[in-house]
């Protein structure tokens, strides 16, 4: 590979791709080529276990742009992406999943927008392609909440994406370990333009994402966003003290003309309750703790084991 800096880096992280990485470069190096000058494909192999690996040197020995990059293990995709965003080196650079779902026949359209002074393009769903109900509620139910939260919209948001030199070298400078690279990128402003597109069904395989990844995913985005759930907490102690106050009168008076002897029921039901706040209240400062701690201990967001350039 030349040391020139290449018109457009594409990033791809990749997780039990090997089936059709082959398929999916050949589209979109026919799409780059007639349209840039010069490019490079990063791919990155976020620890598959399957032959991943192997199928990107055998696409480097095909095309002398792709530059390969392999995880020590599975970091997850946010971590896969920030290395090959770390290591790509185009004017623009052009992020998009392995499995053909983020269609290459929009980069056209992407650059055009780029070229005529976009910042940021970014592709955004229209439809989401066949997904169950199951999914389609959640993503739902979590965009709706982070939303409101942190006033950040991301309905139809994806990680397909164009942005300039400029951008990447901001969001370069984002030292957090929790990453969450669509509202990361939101956060970061400049001159955004949206782009609609239909997710395409996956190219083959399956999705690398199980329900406890995603979970985890939607925790690091809300925390690492908005420390609104700490603050609902205050208000919710403030509700429950403003009922005490009558509750407490009431006591004491029934104390005073000796019928105290009533009112286990009450009791019950107050510990309860009040027991079952306390503990999730905690558990919701020990989530903060804990994002802290990592984020304190400042360890590497992904090791590489091999690259070939
Ligand atoms: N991916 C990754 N690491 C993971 C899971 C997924 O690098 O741990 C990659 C995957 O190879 C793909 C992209 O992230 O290029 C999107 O994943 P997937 O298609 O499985 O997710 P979905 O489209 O179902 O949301
Ligand atoms: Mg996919």
């Amino acid at each position: 590979m030349t040391e020139t800096q290449p018109v457009l880096s594409v990033v791809i992280p990749l997780y039990r791709e090997s089936m059709h990485l082959s398929v999916t470069i050949e589209e979109i190096i026919g799409v780059l080529k007639s349209l840039v000058e010069s490019f490079e494909i990063v791919l990155v192999d976020d620890g598959s276990p399957d032959d991943t690996w192997g199928a990107i040197l055998e696409q480097k020995k095909r095309f002398d742009q792709i530059q390969g990059i392999r995880l020590s293990r599975n970091f997850g995709k946010e971590a896969a992406l920030a290395a090959g965003l770390e290591y790509a080196r185009g004017s623009a650079i052009l992020v998009m999943d392995g499995d053909l779902q983020h269609p290459p026949a929009l980069i056209p359209d992407m650059l055009k927008l780029w070229r005529s002074g976009a910042d940021v393009v970014e592709a955004v769903k229209r439809s989401r392609g066949k997904e169950n109900f199951i999914s389609r509620l959640r993503s739902q139910m979590f965009y709706g909440l982070f939303t409101r939260l942190t006033g950040v919209d991301l309905h139809g948001a994806s990680d397909f994406k164009l942005m300039d030199r400029r951008v990447l070298n901001a969001w370069l400078r984002l030292y957090e370990r929790n990453l969450f690279f669509r509202g990361m990128n939101a956060w970061l402003g400049f001159r955004r333009v949206q782009i609609p597109f239909d997710v395409a069904e996956r190219a083959g395989g399956q999705t690398g994402w199980s329900s406890i990844k995603l979970l985890k995913l939607a925790m690091t985005a809300v925390t690492s966003f908005s420390s609104a759930p700490l603050y609902l907490m205050i208000l919710v102690a403030v509700v429950f003290a403003a009922l005490a106050l009558p509750l407490g009168l009431q006591t004491l008076f029934l104390k005073i003309r000796g019928h105290a002897v009533d009112g286990f029921t009450t009791v019950i039901l107050l510990i309860l309750i009040l027991g079952s706040m306390v503990m999730f209240g905690i558990g919701l400062v020990g989530v903060y703790v804990a994002r802290i701690y990592e984020e304190v201990k400042g360890r590497p967001r992904y090791v590489i084991a091999e690259q070939v350039k």
